[in-house]
């Protein structure tokens, strides 16, 4: 089999490259190491950047989110028992809208049915072989039989754990990493949000926040410890440490039902570098990792993607490398942006195990000063939105 463009992984990263070259008339198949069920059925981000939501209507599978989506002004903190609302709308004149990853990946999957686009679900082994050369190509089994995809370009859009960062020698790549010490309990209940808005808390027994995937479905997260297991949490356990988190009136207002999923996330930064390497491209969380404190994982991969879309028109249709060139520096500046943001909003709003008096009065004067001044909530407001491309 050839193509133009190898993609490795069916997650946003590659299923949103998928459709825009596709739309654009450059060849590409995707591998993925999952069934297509099974990647529907992964529960993780909620909120769309400005950016996002435009790439998605390039790819031509926006339709649903912008009339299913929430569009959401702002955001609103607590602390100290009470709570300040940061508007988005007032401060920089946008917003961002709330739809989950699971819509985002289902939208994408049916463009690219509807294109034609071929994607090889459970595909086993994938290797990557000659990247450093202009022929490279991708080995897999498909079904039992050993097959082998040539191309011009491959995409490593392959996650965290997957294969294409590791296909690139140790003496090239370089990582940087922060791991914290807690995690996020996180689950999914059929019961409308306590609040229109998120709530992202700061309280001494951890922070919370109250999200949602529709007026209907509330998405709720505590932080806990590394150690806990999902089987130590009862889902009364859970709602009596939310309201113990929350503001008065949220916690009234919020209402316990049967969770329907229940997962812990550990909470990492994490970039590897370069982005590219020969003809192998890195996108998404194949090349970095953050909290999801800031919503920025999904936002990021698209980020990504949009860099890497526009390098590879100008290769196909312009002829040149220049986009090529420079995908990695140009992906790598907008990504420490937002490991930046997520690593200091990960920090304001957590209690940290080892954190001294010191430690703590200085989150609180984050806090405050968030608060009060109109200068650090733009600052806040222009990145939680989504810096621009
Ligand atoms: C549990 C969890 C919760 C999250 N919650 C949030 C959140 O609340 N907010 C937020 O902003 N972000 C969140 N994220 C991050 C966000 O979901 C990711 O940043 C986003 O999915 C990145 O998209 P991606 O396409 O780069 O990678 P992925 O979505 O990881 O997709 C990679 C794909 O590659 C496939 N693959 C892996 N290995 C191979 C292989 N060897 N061969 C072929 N295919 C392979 C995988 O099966 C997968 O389908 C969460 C992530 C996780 C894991």
């Amino acid at each position: 089999m050839r193509t133009q463009v190898a993609i490795i992984g069916a997650g946003p990263a590659g299923l949103l490259l998928g459709q825009l070259l596709t739309r654009h008339g450059i060849d590409n198949v995707i591998l993925e190491l999952r069934s297509a069920d099974y990647v529907l059925g992964r529960v993780r981000a909620g909120v769309v950047e400005k950016g996002t939501a435009d790439m998605l209507d390039e790819a031509g599978v926006g339709a649903r989110m912008h009339s299913e989506g929430l569009v959401h002004d702002g955001v609103e903190l607590a602390f100290g028992g009470q709570r300040h609302r940061i508007s988005f709308r007032d401060l920089i004149g946008k917003a961002v809208i709330v739809y989950g990853q699971t819509e985002i990946t289902r939208d994408l999957m049916e463009g690219r049915a509807a294109a034609g686009a071929t994607t090889v679900y459970e595909a086993e082994d994938v290797s990557l072989h000659d990247i450093e050369s202009d022929r490279p190509k991708v080995r897999y089994r498909h079904k039992g039989v050993e097959q082998e995809l040539d191309c011009d370009f491959i995409a490593g859009c392959d996650g965290y754990h997957g294969i294409s960062r590791r296909s690139i020698p140790d003496t090239v790549l370089r990582t940087y990493e922060r791991v914290y010490p807690f995690g996020w309990l996180g689950i999914l209940v059929d019961r409308p949000p306590v609040s229109e808005e998120l709530i992202y808390a700061n309280h001494e027994r951890g922070f919370a926040l109250c999200s949602m995937r529709s007026p209907t479905r509330s998405r709720l997260y505590i932080q806990c410890s590394l150690e806990d297991r999902v089987e130590d949490w009862s889902d009364e356990r859970f709602y009596e440490e939310l309201k113990r988190r929350l503001d008065d009136e949220a916690a009234r207002r919020l209402e316990p039902g049967q969770s329907f999923e229940k997962s812990i996330a550990p909470l990492r930064s994490f970039v590897a570098e370069p982005l590219r390497h020969g003809r192998l491209f890195l996108a998404g969380d194949a090349a970095h990792i953050v909290p999801p404190t800031g919503a920025k994982g999904l936002n990021l991969a698209a980020s990504d993607v949009f860099y890497l879309w526009q390098a590879l028109l100008d290769f196909y249709k312009r002829g040149s490398s220049q986009g090529i060139d420079a995908y990695s520096g140009r992906a790598l500046a907008r990504v420490w942006k937002a490991e930046r943001f997520s690593w200091w909003m990960t920090s304001m709003l957590h209690r940290f195990p080892e954190s001294s008096g010191f430690d703590r009065k200085i989150q609180q004067a984050e806090l405050d000063y968030l608060r009060s001044s109109q200068a650090a909530q733009i600052s806040f407001a222009e990145n939680y939105v989504g810096l621009p491309y």
